[in-house]
Formats: C-alpha cells, structure tokens, sequence
C-alpha cells in the first residue's frame, strides 16, 4: 500500500478548520443518537446497524421506533424478526437488518451478559458488525481515543486531500493511523461524515464554498458543483 504523510500542520489546520465549520451543520445520525442517549453502547451499536446506506433521517426515526417499544438487547431478543423488521422498515435490507439485530441481541445475552463488548476482537464477532461499527461502538459508546471509524465519506474526502492512497476502506483506516497524530482519531469521522454529507459531496463537490479548498489538491475530483 502506497502512502502520504500530510505535513502535521495541513492536518491541524483542516481539522481545526472543520470542528469550526461544522458547528453550523446537522450531526450524522448516531451522534445525534449517542448526544441523546447518553453514549449508551448498546442503543449506537444498534443505531448504526441500521444505518448502513440508509438517510440519516430514515435511521433516526427508524432506531426510534424499535427502541420505543425495546431498548435492552433482552428485550430486543425476544421481538420476532418479523416484528423488528416492521419497527425499522424502510430503512434499506430491513430484512437482513431485522435478522442481524435479533441474533446480535441474542448473542450479547448469552455470550456478554447483555453488555456491549469493550474489544474490536469480541464486538466482530456480533452479526452484522464489521470493524466500522465497532469503530463507530468504541468511539462513541465508550469513549476510546485509540480508534479511527472509517466510512465511505473518511474514505473519499482523506483520498481527495492525498492523506492517504487507498481503494478500499479498510485500507484507509489503516493508513490514516500512519498518516496523522492520534489527538485527530476520534474526530475524524464525524468531520469528514458532515463535511462529506454537506459539501464534499461524492458527486459534484461544492470545492468553491469549502473551507479547506486551500489545502486541498482535490486528487479525483473530476466535476465540481457548477462547473
Ligand atoms: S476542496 Fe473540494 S474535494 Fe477538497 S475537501 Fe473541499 S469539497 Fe472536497
């Protein structure tokens, strides 16, 4: 794997420069939902399964709605998979999701005592939980400092600013530990999730109202918002 390394005062600037900027915009989802829920692990662990490739809005109300009727994972467990998958429906593989959410419920009363792991080891081991969530688990649930959560936006954004040379996500991760100070780790997703959200959008990024366009070589960007 090919790597940068971001001068340690671009990265400053930038994150110093996002914290700022994204004050003025919505948070992504989960946080929104660890803001509310006190950072409870278990209501962000199943928040952020839900999320995957669903709106923000569509993962809130959904996450809502099953955790007004359970929000143990006892009592998550005994809900039928049919009756969870009517609780989150439309968010997108309700089917899939619905049965991922019982058996990692399942799984954390019999195997963790109805407590969310502490360890990227045991929180893979859940259905459905890949190492972005356990991330995403860690960072919000119990505070960690020690981890990056990498997403599609943490992908993109750290690849157009040439932080790192990655295809893949996973790569990414891995790379932007390398790539900058740890003090940024627990940051990064939710800087990069909003700004990606909002203005380095996938498609037709808005470069000319971005804060950090100066330390930006916009690496894979073909068309701009209004070019
Ligand atoms: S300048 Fe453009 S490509 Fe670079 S971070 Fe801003 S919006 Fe994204």
């Amino acid at each position: 794997m090919q790597q940068r390394n971001p001068s340690r005062a671009v990265v400053r600037r930038v994150m110093r420069s996002l914290k700022r900027a994204i004050a003025s915009f919505e948070l992504p989802v989960v946080e929104k939902i660890a803001e509310k829920q006190s950072e409870d692990p278990f209501q962000i662990l199943i928040a952020t399964l839900l999320s995957a490739r669903t709106k923000d809005a569509t993962t809130q109300e959904a996450s809502k709605r099953l955790f007004r009727v359970a929000r143990t994972p006892a009592s998550v467990a005994k809900l039928t998979a049919r009756k969870i998958e009517s609780l989150i429906y439309p968010v997108s593989f309700y089917h899939h999701k619905a049965r991922h959410v019982k058996a990692c419920c399942q799984l954390l009363v019999s195997h963790f005592n109805s407590q969310v792991p502490q360890t990227m080891e045991e929180l893979t081991t859940l259905p459905g939980v890949g190492r972005k969530t356990a991330n995403l688990v860690l960072i919000l649930g119990f505070r960690s400092r020690e981890n990056i959560c990498v997403d599609t936006h943490v992908h993109r954004i750290s690849n157009r600013l040439g932080w790192v040379i990655t295809a893949q996500p996973e790569d990414t991760e891995e790379a932007l530990y390398r790539a900058i100070d740890q003090q940024w780790w627990p940051f990064i997703n939710l800087y990069f999730v909003t700004w990606g959200q909002n203005i380095c959008r996938p498609i037709g990024p808005r470069c000319s109202e971005c804060l950090i366009a100066p330390d930006c070589p916009r690496i894979g960007v073909r068309r701009r918002k209004s070019e």
